[in-house]
């Protein structure tokens, strides 16, 4: 593995070929922190060898893998259960090279898989560490035979048009938890002590800043548990999606108190390294809000246009309403003003109407609503779905009146009707006097000045605003060990998931997955390779 190694093949060229791993150290080289006073507790209450914090998809692989190692393992979750995000999220994980790829037939290689990735990292691809990624390309397909050996169940892998040229994502089936299921009881089966509700709170380190342990919370108790790792800590605490504090810093209050689909998720993983030295990056990458609506099971996004797509559901001329029936934003704002807007709304929510000229466009592939857990249910596509796949699973409902629609998820029945009267007479005039909104449907959908007339009716709902994920991260080297602001290793320290990517743009769908499971199962490799 290295840079040399990937540029000898030739993958990449001019400004792509300089990762940002690289050029810290090469800056930095030498410079060493001062000596510390040691930090080390009177006592210790427990040891592991490897002690891993946050047990999401990253943290359990890395328990998992530290175990089958012949590691002892300590792993601590401040929830009272084992999934973090990982559990919630719609569970595509997208890479290269997996055994159910090559079981089909399907052609690919990691060079092609790095292409796809910079490709659709866009405006961001100079930033990415290629290094990072060739570890992302040839560990991530390895993760999920590796997942699937032990018993979780996979669908696909399927289609993603645009970012990647075969298929390569890889749907978690039945949903998001399956992964949980299978590693919870394994771990527990190979002695990894579980530890729930307790947070890791700081780290013991030595003289030369080499971490000996962590100084864990019982949050039941308030008690503190000094746990010695004789081998290495692995911080898997997920990023800043909800560090309010932190985020306050960066962007405005109202901004930074929008709530994250995991509030344990509160950078405190991050602020324990970086208090060592440690080094963040990609500090613009926050964990900004988004709307998503909740069907049962995981969360999937309800407005995204999809790269590949020449236009989403909005601009085809979908609206937002809010409880009481009433618009409240222009649909096709900035992200942020839509957010703030949905959160002044009672109850914090709203729901997405359109009529079945809109409906009949995003019920054919590749014309997707949204991402989607497991395969549709009419459709059978993989992570993506359509109109019917969310009514079968009631996250979209269907009426012949706009009264029975309104009824259908309790919003104001005269105030809806008002309001779609009076938009379909915006649509017909080009002119939105309340917000300002210059669509009126798409040519390409014939559906300009359309309005929402043609029955039967559509409301997605509801739909809140989350924050869904972060990527401020700490740098790590290819074998995910923690390094300083120097670019110096901080022993016995390792990183994975959203926690540890360093200059690794983690684009699209199905990516952070992929990073998550395979860094955790390297981290946790690695954390057991190390002398006691
Ligand atoms: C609704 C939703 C949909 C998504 N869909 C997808 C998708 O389909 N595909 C994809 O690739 N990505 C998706 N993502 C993003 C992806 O789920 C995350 O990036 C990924 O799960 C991060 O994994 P992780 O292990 O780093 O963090 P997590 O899985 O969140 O695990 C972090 C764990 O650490 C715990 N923790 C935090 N601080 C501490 C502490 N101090 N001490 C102890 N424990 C702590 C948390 O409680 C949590 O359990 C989605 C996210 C959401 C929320």
């Amino acid at each position: 593995m290295g840079s040399q190694g990937f540029s000898r093949r030739g993958l990449l060229k001019g400004a792509l070929a300089t990762g940002g791993a690289a050029a810290t150290a090469t800056v930095l080289g030498g410079c060493q922190q001062a000596p510390r006073s040691p930090n080390v507790p009177s006592k210790w209450d427990k040891e592991a060898d490897v002690v891993v914090v946050g047990g999401g998809g990253t943290g359990c692989a890395a328990a998992m893998s530290a175990a089958e190692a012949g590691a002892k393992v300590i792993l601590l979750e401040v929830a009272p259960a084992l999934g973090g995000s990982s559990a919630l999220c719609v569970g595509s994980v997208t890479a290269p090279l997996s055994k159910m790829q090559k079981d089909q037939g399907i052609q690919d290689s990691i060079e092609d898989y790095m292409e796809d990735i910079l490709h659709a990292t866009g405006a961001n691809a100079s930033r990415v560490d290629k290094d990072m990624l060739q570890l992302l390309a040839e560990t991530s397909g390895p993760a999920i035979d590796w997942l699937a050996g032990l018993g979780v169940q996979f669908a696909g892998p399927y289609e993603y048009p645009g970012h990647h040229r075969v298929n390569r994502m890889h749907m978690l089936v039945p949903n998001s938890a399956a992964w949980r299921k299978v590693l919870q009881p394994k771990m527990q089966e190979m002695g990894v002590e579980i530890l729930l509700q307790t947070k890791g709170a700081e780290l013991y380190r030595d003289v030369n800043n080499r971490v000996l342990g962590v100084k864990a919370m019982d949050t039941t108790t308030n008690k503190a548990i000094a746990i010695k790792a004789k081998k290495a800590v692995i911080l898997a605490t997920a990023s800043t999606e909800a560090a309010t504090a932190y985020k306050k810093k960066i962007t405005t209050p109202d901004i930074a108190e929008m709530p994250a689909a995991n509030p344990n998720n509160d950078g405190s993983g991050l602020m324990m390294a970086a208090a060592l030295g440690a080094d963040l990056t990609m500090l613009d990458a926050w964990g900004s809000p988004g709307l998503r609506t909740n069907l049962p099971g995981p969360n999937v996004s309800s407005t995204g246009k999809q790269a590949w797509m020449p236009f989403g559901i909005m601009d085809a001329g979908a609206i937002l309403v809010n409880n009481e029936g009433h618009r409240f934003v222009n649909e096709k704002g900035a992200t942020d003003d839509i957010a703030l807007a949905v959160q002044a709304q009672t109850g914090k929510i709203c729901h997405m109407v359109f009529d079945s000229q809109v409906a009949e466009i995003f019920n054919k592939w590749p014309m997707v609503v949204s991402s989607h857990p497991d395969k549709g249910d009419v459709s059978g596509i993989g992570g993506w779905g359509l109109v019917d796949d969310f009514v079968a699973r009631n996250g979209i409902k269907v009426a012949k009146t706009i009264e029975e629609l309104a009824a259908a998820v309790k919003v104001e029945p005269a105030g809806l009707k008002a309001t779609i009267e009076q938009w379909n007479n915006y649509c017909q005039e080009g002119k939105d006097p309340d917000f300002k909104r210059t669509t009126f449907g798409h040519a390409e959908a014939k559906t300009v000045g359309a309005g929402i007339k043609t029955p039967p009716f559509y409301v997605h709902s509801p739909i809140r605003v989350q924050i869904i994920l972060a990527d401020v991260t700490l740098m790590v080297n290819t074998k995910l060990q923690v390094l300083d602001v120097f670019g110096n290793v901080i022993k016995g320290l390792y990183a994975g998931g959203e926690t540890g990517h360093g200059n690794l743009y983690l684009s699209g769908h199905g990516t952070h997955m992929a990073w998550s499971f395979a860094s955790g199962r390297l981290a946790g490799t690695n954390a057991a390779a190390e002398e006691s």
